[in-house]
């Protein structure tokens, strides 16, 4: 397939319009093989025998292979391209309620089977003929502790909407509408945010500063969510018997709970290491201190501006040296306009990739034409290869953790870097590994220290009830400076960068960026040292078919060893050394 240059998203890969009535069919249908699945197995016959439990797991994959989303996303799409889209907007919440209501239906059939008595549940995990289940059995036992009653969960799943969903994509809505005034204009959030890091150091700092500036201001509606979405999450482990926070994501992500609390540790046990960065930062800018918004600014110019079209052939020629496939797939997607490209006022911010069963992969991107623009995309490309290679997988089994989505794709970063920086000079390389060093460090120590920003801020919620804006800038501030040390001068506003975090709003989410960078590096490395990239195709083409210890495992790399994420920092603090002999 030749490369073509698509920019703008082609919805109607979905949806002719949002009037079209193969919406309303695609719905109706989803809802009636609830319904008849719900009518078939509510006698619970489906556990008599294992021929019936098999049977009755592989039309469970049927159903679940029936792509029920698709409507949502459309809608969903339609309010990312456009923030003011009000019906895309009550349409969206609108189908989610009647979808939710129609999987209420069926919610038995897998609450039954993860509350099945322990000796049932090792007989069924050592039966042969149930193997193919094997994992998506033991994940459901897993869960079955922290499962409630049908009626319960039934409630559980309904107010997701307005005691979750409503409020965290109301405070998204807002932001998408705010500009920044900057240099006698008015820029978009999204694109204020992206422009901080490119500008000399006075600029700098007087965007950044407007930037939170505006965020204070508009700081009220975003006090009121947290408490709110933070409240309803307390209920919600209270019901289910979870002690700590973070209990619920490892368990969704497939993740060991010992692992995920060994990464936490070992990093916040080496925050010496991006202070240390911090301080060389510092030095490099001729800076005595640094404001927050230094944080992420350009130690010199790598003088390169990519076009969009430029970028992607970069990006098919690293891509496609580790395997045709992956080249494939994006050529594919670039050229069926499932790539949205150029920031516009009112569209989301930042980058993300989306798909899911049945449903076409689209990304998202806000293109500024810098290095770092390329870097996102290649980062947002490789989630959607591994997307595109999760379809080997049955239905049940294509969807993957986030842990392991953010495993795919930053190391798909360092495949993109190493072709980017190719043919830069002496000079544009040092400026480039500084610049690649200090996504890591954001990557791996920026996210955990928000990990302790959370847990922190979850605690005071439960205790105190309803935690004012102040202190919540306050306690930001508080784990942001543990990270990047004394070098970094932050004032009270700072604190408020909070009310744009949105990962603060997906629990403890940000750790699944810390593992991801990790064990992509261990990855990474091994292709370096074999050559071959097997190593990588099997971690891609598992999907979702065993926890993401277990997945590693089969790719050769052990994140059980307990100096595994020791180890990768250690790393890092060579990469660290390395960087300062070259100044
Ligand atoms: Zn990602």
């Amino acid at each position: 397939m030749a490369l073509k240059i698509k920019t703008k998203w082609h919805l109607a890969l979905f949806y002719k319009s949002p009037n079209d009535p193969a919406i309303e069919r695609d719905v109706k249908r989803i809802e009636n093989l609830h319904a008849r699945f719900a009518k078939n197995h509510s006698d619970g016959g489906y556990l008599d025998d294992d021929d019936s439990l098999l049977k009755t797991l592989w039309e469970w994959d049927k159903l679940v292979g029936a792509g029920a989303w698709k409507p949502v996303l459309y809608f969903a799409y339609k309010k990312s391209l456009n923030s003011k889209d009000n019906s895309a907007a009550a349409n969206e919440s609108r189908l989610v309620a009647r979808l939710t209501k129609a999987a209420n239906q069926t919610i038995f059939f897998t609450n039954n089977i993860s509350k099945l008595p322990e000796e049932k549940q090792t007989n069924l995990l050592n039966e042969r003929k149930l193997k193919k289940f094997h994992y998506f059995l033991k994940y459901l036992f897993g869960r079955g502790k922290h499962t409630l009653s049908d009626e319960e969960e039934k409630i559980l799943n309904l107010k997701y909407l307005p005691a979750h969903h409503l409020w965290v994509s109301g405070q998204e809505r807002l932001l998408n509408s705010k500009t920044v005034f900057f240099a006698g204009q008015s820029l978009p959030l999204s694109e204020a945010m992206g422009k901080v890091s490119d500008l000399q150091t006075t600029p700098r700092r007087a965007l950044g500063q407007n930037i939170v500036r505006m965020l204070k201001e508009n700081s009220e509606f975003a006090e009121n969510e947290i408490n709110a979405v933070y409240t309803d999450k307390k209920i919600n482990d209270e019901l289910r018997g979870f002690k700590r926070p973070w209990h619920a994501t490892v368990l969704d992500y497939q993740n060991d709970l010992a692992i995920v609390e060994n990464l936490v540790e070992a990093v916040t046990k080496h925050f010496s290491i991006s202070r240390e960065f911090y301080k060389l930062k510092a030095r490099l800018l001729k800076e005595k201190c640094l404001t927050y918004h230094d944080r992420s600014a350009k130690i010199g110019k790598v003088p390169k501006k990519y076009a969009f079209a430029a970028a992607s052939k970069i990006l098919l020629k690293a891509f496609g040296k580790i395997h045709p496939d992956f080249a494939e797939i994006a050529i594919r997607l670039i050229s069926n306009s499932q790539v949205d490209v150029y920031p516009q006022k009112g569209k989301a911010g930042g980058a993300y990739c989306s798909g899911g069963v049945g449903t076409p992969t689209m990304l998202l991107l806000n293109w500024i034409g810098g290095a770092n623009s390329v870097m996102t995309f290649g980062h947002e490309m490789g989630h959607a290869i591994h997307t595109e290679f999760s379809k080997k997988q049955i239905p049940l089994y294509q969807e993957y953790s986030f842990t392991a989505a953010e495993i795919a794709s930053t190391l798909f970063e360092n495949f993109i870097f190493d072709e980017l920086t190719k043919n830069f000079s002496k000079k544009e390389k040092i400026i480039a590994l500084h610049d690649r060093l200090q996504d890591k460090i954001s990557t791996i120590f920026r996210q955990i220290a928000c990990f302790n920003f959370e847990k922190e801020l979850h605690e005071k919620v439960k205790s105190e009830g309803f935690v004012p804006k102040e202190k919540m800038a306050e306690l930001m501030n508080k784990h942001m400076k543990s990270y990047l040390g004394t070098i970094v001068d932050l004032t009270d506003d700072d604190g408020y960068f909070f009310v744009s975090w949105t990962h603060l709003r997906r629990f403890f989410y940000v750790y699944s960026y810390a593992y991801g960078e990790l064990a992509s590096n261990a990855l990474y490395q091994k292709y370096k040292e074999t050559g071959s990239p097997s190593a990588i195709l099997k971690f891609l083409s598992a999907g979702g078919n065993d926890s993401v210890e277990n997945i590693l495992a089969a790719s050769g790399i052990n994140v059980r060893n307990p100096d595994f994420f020791s180890d990768g920092l250690k790393q890092m603090r060579n990469d660290l050394e390395q960087l300062k002999k070259l100044f």
